[in-house]
């Protein structure tokens, strides 16, 4: 089996090119980037572009490479979709059109080229033991930067706290890399919106501290950190098309749902019983509400009436995307409570 997985050792600050795109360009396809620290007896993990269209934890490896620092202990990178990333228009793919979302695949049975990627992945993880992984991404909606782990541990949430000050627990099993790695302290983290400058700072400064600090952890720290629990996905029925409305615009004629534009100002607040999120056609549900044991609530959470849907009761909606391309083909948000 061939190798998708290029390995390369930290290249020099003076090498690299000035545009993060060029770097990418550079790189070509998947690539390891393994880094020595002041303590090479020790190692922490950063993998990012699980999602081409995510930009910010790539470009931040990239600014954190030309500026040359030497980290605290061993580093590895791990830079994965770059094909998607740079394929015309760059940054715009999640992922290939012909293939599979990474960050589904990591569960196995590595019966396709993803899944077999993933797998190389998890070996170059595992290749070593870690402190810890982070594992950086951007949304498509306007969130704040957010982490997302399988357990609110001490350290979790210490790796959290080096990007925001939010943690979504969340029990799915979605396939994703930090289900494959419950052996070390991780987190996923959403660091802002794709192509949002601020976004790209949050992911460089972060890094920064994730790699420069030592030790990585206080003991038994619990940061202030506000967690979410009991993520719930909500996404549309299979086979149906979904619309973007701007202010002032109505329902889509075309669409099966159209949902507002602005809804993603709503991203982590407290959205009360009664607002309306979007407009379906035709008579049956749109969408469906999937909870951790895989049940569809829609109708205990939603209301749908002469073709308005609007929250049943208050709900609390994250990762709201407003791209229909995305919300098609993977879901439109989550409802998450307080933990
Ligand atoms: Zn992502």
């Amino acid at each position: 089996m061939t190798s998708q997985l290029r390995h390369i050792e930290r290249p020099r600050a003076s090498e690299l090119p000035a545009d993060a795109l060029a770097f990418l360009g550079e790189l070509s396809g998947p690539t390891a980037i393994h880094i020595e620290g002041r303590d090479p007896r020790r190692r922490r993990v950063a993998t990012t572009l699980l999602h081409g269209n995510e930009p910010s934890g790539a470009r931040a490896m990239h600014a954190w490479l030309r500026e040359g620092a030497v980290p605290a202990v061993d580093a590895l990178f791990v830079i994965a979709n770059v094909e998607a990333a740079l394929a015309s228009p760059p940054f715009s793919h999640r992922s290939l059109p012909d293939r599979r979302d990474l960050n589904r695949c990591f569960l196995g049975p590595w019966a396709d080229a993803d899944e077999r990627l993933a797998r190389e992945i998890l070996g170059v993880i595992r290749a070593r033991p870690a402190e810890a992984l982070i594992d950086l991404h951007n949304n498509t909606g306007h969130n704040p930067p957010y982490g997302v782990g399988v357990e609110t541990t001490s350290e979790a949430l210490q790796l959290v706290a080096l990007f925001g000050d939010r943690f979504v627990w969340s029990h799915l099993t979605l396939g994703a890399l930090m289900e494959a790695v419950r052996d070390l302290p991780s987190a996923t983290v959403e660091v802002g919106r794709s192509g949002d400058p601020a976004a790209d700072g949050v992911a460089l400064r972060g890094l920064r501290s994730f790699l420069s600090a030592d030790p990585l952890f206080t003991a038994g720290a619990r940061p202030e950190v506000r967690i979410l629990t009991t993520p719930m996905r909500v996404c549309l029925r299979r086979g149906l098309s979904v619309a973007v409305a701007e202010e002032g615009e109505g329902a889509s004629s075309t669409a099966d749902l159209t949902i507002l534009a602005d809804l993603d100002r709503h991203n982590f607040e407290r959205v009360e019983a009664g607002t309306t999120l979007g407009y379906a056609r035709g008579e049956g549900w749109p969408l469906e509400l999937i909870d951790e044991d895989g049940r569809d609530r829609a109708t205990t959470y939603f209301s749908l009436e002469g073709g308005v849907l609007r929250t049943r009761r208050p709900i609390i909606p994250i990762m709201i995307t407003t791209d229909p391309r995305v919300a098609a083909s993977d879901c439109l948000f989550y409802v998450v409570q307080e933990a």
